[in-house]
């Protein structure tokens, strides 16, 4: 038998073999400074990530978790307030509302796109609802300008989660740019990732900008000078330095994942397993290349038997989850989510994969018969 190429569902080392000089030098910069927190790395990158995104302000905080509930927190948005998102998104999606003191309050999504339906939006609204939080969920911008529109018609403010989605583009547009904020997460298996935890808020508007970072960094307009009950959230000097060493590169390496996705499009051909849809007008970065297929656990094991990575994003939907209970909905509730969380399979994805991966992946999937 020929040697098994093997493909883990996820490796940053072809990335990091390649920037290897760049993010060793971004750490002897910062432990030659030694200056950790608040200094010119973190500066440096904000101003670098707002120009990629073309917005006016960017602030650096712990994680994309933070970068959510400081949104909504200096928005105003908190105790009695309701939020809507997508029934299907990672978790701090709905823990940012609920950080915030309001109400996570759940939209099924578009089982095409994966991404929360407009369409069932406007049914959740009530007098208690404060904004929408679409996510740009697998790195597909969510369907921006009728949510928008929504929002609009109702007095609502959009903040957008763009955690799995820097560089993606809507109708030409880029995410973070198309609502009042959005909040990115550099957790290091995003498409642009921290060697650690990392986030960011960007938006257009001065006043919420400084609130934000007012209070991510204990409320204090001044050292010393405590104006709200802030937390401690902010990018740190070293993770700063080596984003900065990644962002002249996330275009291309976006590019090459979407390569890849095209290739899957292309070579994959199984009536069993159910393709991602490109929606019109989005640019989808791939953070996940997310199929649906109804015996999905057995294609999981098949391509583990040939020595190929998979995973499930997410196996249990939000309202199932016993840190939800609260919510009281109960299964049969969410059922476009509920259907994915059981039939959703996350393929291999990442850049630096070999022609012979991606070509493992894909006959493994063609090979797949139930
Ligand atoms: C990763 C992620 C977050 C949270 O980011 P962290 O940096 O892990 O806190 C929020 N929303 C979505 C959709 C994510 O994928």
């Amino acid at each position: 038998m020929p040697d098994q190429v093997k493909v883990p569902f996820v490796s940053f080392l072809p990335m990091e073999h390649e920037l290897d000089q760049d993010l060793r030098a971004a750490f002897e910069r910062v432990y030659t400074a030694s200056w950790y927190i608040e200094g010119k790395e973190d500066a440096a990158f904000e101003k670098a990530f707002a120009e990629y995104c073309g917005v006016n302000y960017c602030i650096g905080c712990g994680n994309g978790l933070d970068a959510l509930t400081l949104i909504l927190k200096a928005s105003g948005i908190g105790a009695g307030d309701e939020v809507i998102l997508p029934a299907n998104t990672f978790i701090a999606t709905a823990l940012a509302v609920s950080y915030a003191g309001a109400t996570p309050v759940l939209a099924d999504p578009d089982p095409a796109t994966f991404n929360i339906d407009p369409a069932k939006i406007e049914e959740k609204i009530t007098p208690a609802t404060k904004a929408i939080l679409p996510v740009h969920l697998y790195g597909q911008p969510a369907d921006m300008d009728p949510i928008c529109e929504i929002a609009q018609r109702h007095g609502l403010q959009v903040f957008e989660d763009a955690a799995q989605a820097q560089g993606a583009r809507y109708k030409g547009r880029r995410v973070g740019t198309l609502g009042a904020a959005a909040g990115f997460s550099f957790y290091p298996g995003k498409n642009l990732g921290a060697l650690g935890d990392a986030g960011c808020v960007v938006t257009n508007d001065a006043a919420l900008a400084q609130k934000i970072r007012e209070l991510g960094n204990y409320g204090s307009d001044r050292k010393y000078h405590h104006i709200y009950m802030g937390q401690n959230s902010r990018l740190d000097e070293l993770q700063a330095a080596f984003l900065s060493a990644k962002l002249p590169h996330l275009d291309r390496m976006n590019a090459e994942r979407r390569r890849v996705a095209e290739l899957y499009r292309r070579g994959m051909h199984n009536p069993l397993v159910q393709l991602p849809a490109e929606a019109p007008g989005c640019e989808h970065v791939y953070h996940i290349f997310a199929v649906r297929c109804e015996s999905r656990d057995a294609l999981a094991a098949h391509l583990a038997a040939r020595g190929i990575g998979s995973n499930m994003h997410y196996p249990i939907p939000v309202h199932l989850q016993p840190a939800y209970e609260g919510l009281h909905l109960s299964a049969g509730s969410m059922p476009e989510a509920e259907k994915i969380s059981r039939t959703q399979l996350s393929l291999p994805l990442y850049y630096g994969m070999t022609d012979a991966q991606i070509q493992a992946v894909i006959e493994a999937v063609n090979s797949f018969d139930g």
